[in-house]
């Protein structure tokens, strides 16, 4: 069995990089640990108030030469990052299979999906534009420039540790702000090393920094004068903390939270595509994704489809292989640590208890090679689950799937809207009649005809609605560079 070698070898000291430097923080230290063989792959500080406020200050001093430098020229610098982004693509995404744990096809699907928003923002000469109108009035012209507001911090989760900061990071720095970036202090390889990239790429010192750490550093963020504004990616409760602390010191936000996503299959779908869009929507990255189905909403009331479909959906997913990422024929990996793994359990054992039928049970694992079994979890599928139940109204961010009943179109189309969260419904169906009625309807900021993941590329915002997204401008796209910029408009007359 072929295992792809390891880009992390022995155990890696992760430094903050701030001001164009490596710095070692004074901060306690953690272990990061790789979840398939449970080694120890790096120490990681929870960095002081004191060494964020030097981030700060720094990014602040390289503020005003970075945001006079020609949008074309700061170009420059994203074009070189894509390049080197390229050259390194396959032991970037071997970093985030490490410390995270999803496969190396996934982890390259993460790598592509991050380079897509640093290409995106290589236009910015074209995006920042404004817009002018003469004759507002005899004689008098009016023109909107957009302009930087400063220095920006970056939040992001640990589903996926490469990707999610470069939703923001690229947009900030190419529109003239300078930025503190906060990985997941539980993957904080990937940016570890995209900063050694941007380091490569000759950015200025203090235009991009990265400060590891968790609680302490967000709250700094919030507080700090001088920070004009921040992105965040999490969990619903923290995103909630992070949107009132922005209200509270006046600072823009963009907090994207959890998600609860209903996969509605109608009885026309076309059966052997839909499943396979299931299988990677619900089970793959372990279920560890925004945009994972969790609730497989069945409609109609044919007995024979119903029961042959989800018998199609039980085998498919026995099936799946689990085991390292690093195995290229594996398919499903582990939970990121065993806390996570232990949380999912607790939420099968409520199933069970609250009435729901268990039809595939993951948490008798079959790991592909000798890998302790610490933080693996295979697919479970339970069906007669009620979205009143803990396990279909709550997000388990897990290899879990609920499987429930609508009579028809409009009553699964209640039962996503019934949700507090709005991320990424999905329907499958080969009536345009249904989709359109469905997308027409639902309460998801992403929405899905006959996929399963509704990711949005990077030209187009991240959207989300309810309790999956607090703010108006999202990340990714032109409404990250709306987000990064202040309008100004001037209006001029000449005596
Ligand atoms: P999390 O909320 O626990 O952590 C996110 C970030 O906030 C991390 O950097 C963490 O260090 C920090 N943090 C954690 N607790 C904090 C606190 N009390 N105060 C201040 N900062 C705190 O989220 P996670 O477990 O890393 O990520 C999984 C969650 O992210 C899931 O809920 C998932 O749905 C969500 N997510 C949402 C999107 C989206 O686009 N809406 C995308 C990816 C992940």
């Amino acid at each position: 069995m072929a295992i792809l070698e390891e880009p992390i070898k022995g155990v890696k000291l992760v430094k903050n990089y701030v001001n164009g430097e490596w710095v070692e923080s004074k901060g306690e230290i953690y272990d990061v640990v790789n979840p398939a063989n449970c080694e120890v792959i790096a120490k990681v500080p929870v960095s002081t108030a004191e060494e964020f406020d030097d981030a700060v200050q720094a990014a602040k001093e390289a503020y005003w030469d970075w945001r006079s430098t020609p949008p074309v020229s700061r170009a420059r610098y994203l074009f070189r990052l894509k390049e080197l982004l390229e050259e390194n693509f396959e032991e970037l995404s071997r970093i985030q299979t490490q410390e995270h744990g999803k496969t190396i096809d996934e982890s390259r699907g993460e790598t592509r999906r991050g380079i897509e928003n640093v290409e995106v923002a290589c236009g910015i000469p074209t995006l920042m534009m404004g817009y002018n109108l003469e004759d507002i009035a005899t004689g008098i012209d009016c023109k909107l420039i957009r302009q930087p507001l400063g220095v920006f911090g970056i939040i992001g989760p640990y589903n996926f540790p490469f990707m999610i900061p470069l939703w923001s990071a690229p947009y900030a720095v190419a529109t003239g702000n300078c930025v503190v970036v906060k990985p997941s202090s539980e993957v904080p390889l990937s940016q570890m090393r995209l900063a050694e990239l941007v380091e490569e790429a000759g950015f200025p010192p203090g235009v991009w920094n990265v400060v590891n750490g968790g609680k302490a550093v967000v709250s700094s963020m919030l507080d700090h004068p001088d920070i004009a504004g921040l992105t965040f990616v999490g969990s619903t409760p923290v995103a909630k903390i992070i949107y009132e602390g922005c209200g509270k010191t006046q600072k823009r936000v963009i907090a994207q939270g959890g998600a609860k996503n209903f996969l509605v299959v109608m009885p026309d779908c076309n059966v052997q595509p839909t499943i396979a869009s299931l299988m990677t929507s619900f089970f793959g990255n372990t279920g560890q994704r925004c945009l994972a189905g969790a609730n497989l909403v069945i409609v109609g009331e044919d007995e024979e489809f119903y029961k042959d479909f989800v018998q199609k959906v039980v085998d498919t997913a026995s099936k799946i292989v689990l085991g390292y990422g690093l195995d290229e024929a594996v398919q499903v990996g582990p939970l990121r640590d065993k806390g996570k793994k232990d949380n999912v359990i607790s939420y099968i054992e409520s199933g069970i208890q609250e009435g729901a039928k268990l039809l595939l049970d993951g948490r008798m694992v079959k790991i592909r090679g000798n890998y302790p079994d610490t933080c693996f979890l295979g697919p479970t599928i339970f069906e007669n689950v009620s979205p009143s139940m803990k396990i279909g109204n709550e997000e388990i961010f897990g290899p879990v799937m609920s499987i429930m009943r609508a009579k028809n179109l409009n009553q699964a189309i209640e039962m996503c809207n019934a949700s507090t969260f709005g991320n990424g419904h999905a329907i499958f169906t080969t009536s345009g009649k249904s989709a359109r009625e469905f997308r027409y309807k639902v309460t998801s900021g992403n929405v899905g005809v006959n996929i399963g993941i509704v990711a949005p590329m990077a030209f187009f915002p991240f959207s989300g609605m309810k309790d999956s997204f607090y703010g108006v401008l999202h990340t990714q796209g032109q409404e990250a560079v709306r987000f990064f910029t202040e309008s100004k408009v001037l209006i001029e007359r000449w005596f």
